[in-house]
């Protein structure tokens, strides 16, 4: 018997499929260790078969198998194949996908569970005896594990602290039982309550939802409490035995989710977010997978959580550009959720304030089901959205970046004790550094991007390869001495308000104060506790956060993402916009937003000030179909990019030939086609090419770039190539 095996490396730049012979024990969906060359190494079998035209002195036999039973599905190797398929994925790219890191590599580890107790000897001291009253992750898990009788280490570890775990178990406050789990998937279902009871807007939803034999798009204003449907809906789903899951945009698990969801599913949710470690993700990835945990909840790459038996899919805030990925494997995170979807039965939900015009077109279509959420919980209102002409404030000789407005609007919400958040478009998006005399602009010699200068670290930076330069005193061109090291970046913004409001308490974020792990859940949770007055942020505070004491939303820049050359500029901005405001006026307070612009006269300042996306929805969907961009067409995108300039050329002119032989034959299907450099012509020493493509959707032209893609790889294997399907960015 032949074992067809997929092998784990990075460097096979094809998707090939080698053949062994089988040894006993081996099954499709085990991972198997194989001889390689002269290296021994790990893949995956996914098959047999019963002759093979590798010549029998060639043949080798498999050395182990690695798992006792097959860890790959039969349901993920279907979903492999149709990745593969559908987005031109490489297989072994796809495995990474289901399978944590610590499970590859040969660091297999004992599916093995470890609880803790507290040491009876403290269970009844008083545990400021035994704890610093400094540390607080060690009383917080200390009075949880208390409370709780007993808990298991790694959902400690991953909820609260695992440093403090560690400690307490190494002083004997905690002690450490082990178990060795069966793989029985269901054994108790426990249910937790504290739901509150639902409104009748939100009743329909959850039936809806759970009768739809269709995919359903929620479209619930900001406030109106779609949170509390996906929960009710989950409950539901695993009242009948079955599991879920729940995407989020990443920046959305915020202390506050994740407690929500602990406090109503308890062990039954797995939380998977990017703070946990290699060993944490392991852990909660083998409790969805023993079945210990029904629920998985995380940002895009949770869709992959090992949960048999689906019953609901939930993916909050559709519209956000993270679910689509941007760098191998790229991948359509709703398209995987259909799969799945259709694979186990499965209901599946997408919620939104804001839906993308492609799914609002859809539900439209009826190929969604829709449901509306119009009003806010207890009927608060809309927060008003007050638009501010930023040409007059210079008129009048205000040349800051506050309008009058909008510094009054911040003295009145301080005075009263409430908070506010301003947000800033993107993070230093015109914080180029330039000669004010003869018009130099600093670049990355690398990327051929602007560098953006830190004023804490007093140096330039690029954004996409993070090299750092010297900062600039005098223009390397003309040596004059005035160089503009200003912008408008978030750092500025506080600088501003620390001037105007010194007895403001500010936090800051943006991709500079999130870096680390935690960094942007601590922030969130500082500013909800009510330890600062203002928030200055980047687009990461205009997601699904709930802060009830915010009355007041400056948007500093509004037109920003309207100047980008994307073909959703104005969605973009009208969601963000329309997400940012909703942060405002959550309780009992009304909210106010004022938002500052240069082109007051836009017709998407006046369709979101009225929030009438429906408005919005039609004036866009029009330009769409007319000028032929998604849904009515297909964007495909082949990126090349190579250090070697000519051979990028080269490889791009071939490409670009083969695919003009597939228009030249169905020139129905071809609404564009061209090659170019990329908007960003060189990132970390590569240049880029692009060939840009608009087609019908489906007309099967897809499938044929795929094999010019092949053959681009084949021929210059010295070059990187990708396709991407309506890829969000175009840089
Ligand atoms: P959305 O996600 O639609 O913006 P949320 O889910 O954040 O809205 O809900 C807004 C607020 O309303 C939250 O504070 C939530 O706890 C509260 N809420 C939701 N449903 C109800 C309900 N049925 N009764 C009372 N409060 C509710
Ligand atoms: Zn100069
Ligand atoms: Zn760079």
């Amino acid at each position: 018997m032949i074992a067809k095996v997929i092998v784990d490396i990075s460097a096979s730049d094809v998707d090939k499929i080698f053949d062994y012979t089988a040894i006993d024990g081996v099954e499709r969906g085990c991972r198997v260790s194989v001889p390689f060359g002269n290296r021994t190494v790990e893949g995956y079998c996914i098959g047999f078969s019963e002759t093979t035209d590798v010549p029998p002195e060639k043949l080798k036999p498999i050395i182990s198998v690695l798992d006792d039973r097959p860890i790959i599905s039969e349901e993920f190797l279907g979903l492999c194949d149709f990745m593969t398929s559908r987005f031109h994925l490489r297989r072994v790219d796809v495995f990474r996908l289901f399978l944590p890191a610590k499970m590859r590599g040969g660091r297999i580890k004992a599916l093995e569970r470890i609880f803790i107790e507290v040491n009876p000897e403290y269970a009844n001291v008083d545990p400021a005896l035994f704890i610093k009253k400094t540390a607080h992750a060690q009383l917080e898990v200390f009075e949880y594990v208390r409370s709780e009788g007993a808990a298991e280490q790694s959902k400690l570890n991953a909820e609260y602290s695992a440093a403090a775990v560690r400690n307490l178990v190494a002083r004997g406050v905690f002690l450490q039982k082990r178990e060795q789990v069966s793989r029985t998937p269901y054994a108790h279902i426990v249910q937790k309550t504290d739901a509150v009871t639902l409104t009748d807007e939100q009743n329909t939803a959850v039936d809806t939802i759970l009768q739809s034999d269709k995919p359903t798009l929620l479209f619930g204003v900001t406030g109106s409490g779609k949170t509390e449907v996906y929960l009710n809906a989950i409950s539901e789903t695993l009242r009948t035995g079955k599991t879920a899951i729940m995407l989020v945009p990443e920046i959305s698990l915020t202390p506050q989710v994740m407690r929500l969801f602990r406090s109503r599913f308890g062990d039954e949710a797995a939380l998977l977010h990017s703070g946990l470690s290699d060993g944490e993700r392991f852990d909660e990835w083998r409790r969805l997978l023993t079945g210990e945990a029904h629920v998985a909840v995380g940002a895009r790459s949770a869709i992959f959580a090992p949960l048999q038996n689906i019953g609901l899919i939930v993916i909050d805030e559709e519209h956000d550009t993270s679910y689509v990925s941007e760098s191998n494997p790229r991948y359509i995170t709703r398209e995987v959720a259909f799969f799945r979807a259709k694979y186990n039965g499965a209901h599946c939900v997408m919620g939104s304030a804001t839906p993308s015009v492609e799914s609002y077109y859809n539900a439209q279509n009826g190929m969604y089901t829709l449901v509306r959420m119009p009003n806010r919980i207890n009927k608060r209102k809309m927060p008003e959205i007050e638009t501010v002409n930023m040409c007059n404030e210079v008129l009048y000789g205000n040349s800051g970046m506050f309008s009058a407005k909008l510094i009054s609007a911040l003295d009145e919400c301080l005075a009263s004790g409430s908070q506010a958040i301003l947000f800033l478009n993107r993070r230093g998006y015109s914080s180029y550094v330039m000669c004010k005399k003869c018009g130099y602009v600093a670049k990355c010699e690398d990327c051929d991007v602007s560098l953006v200068y830190h004023k804490d670290e007093n140096l330039l930076k690029c954004h996409y390869c993070q090299r750092r330069y010297a900062k600039l005193d005098l223009c390397p061109n003309c040596k004059s001495p005035h160089i503009k090291q200003g912008f408008m970046g978030t750092e500025r913004v506080v600088e501003h308000i620390n001037r105007m409001f010194p007895k403001a308490r500010v936090i800051r974020m943006d991709n500079d104060t999130t870096r680390t792990k935690d960094a942007h859940l601590n922030l969130l949770s500082d500013f909800a506790s009510g330890n600062a007055d203002i928030l200055v942020g980047t687009q990461m505070v205009a997601k699904g956060h709930d802060f009830p004491n915010v009355t007041l939303v400056g948007i500093i820049d509004a037109d920003m993402s309207l100047h980008f050359s994307d073909f959703r500029a104005v969605e973009r901005t009208f969601q963000l916009i329309t997400q940012v405001a909703g942060r405002a006026g959550r309780e009992q307070k009304p909210g106010r937003v004022i938002l500052q612009t240069y082109t007051p006269g836009h017709y998407v300042y006046r369709l979101v000030s009225a929030y009438d996306y429906e408005g919005f929805y039609s004036k866009e969907i029009n330009l769409l179909h007319t000028s032929g961009f998604p849904p009515f067409t297909e964007i495909l995108r082949i990126l090349i990019s190579c250090e070697n300039e000519s051979i990028a050329l080269d490889a791009t002119k071939f490409a670009i030939d083969e695919v003009r032989n597939i228009a030249s034959e169905r020139q129905d299907d071809f609404i564009y086609l061209n090659a170019m450099r990329s908007p960003k012509k060189r990132i970390q020493t590569k240049y880029r090419m692009q060939i840009l493509m608009r087609i019908k959707p489906n007309c099967g032209v897809r499938e044929q770039v795929y094999i010019v893609a092949d053959a681009v790889a084949q021929r210059f294997p010295q070059v990187t190539c990708f396709t991407e399907i309506n890829p969000n960015d175009l840089s």
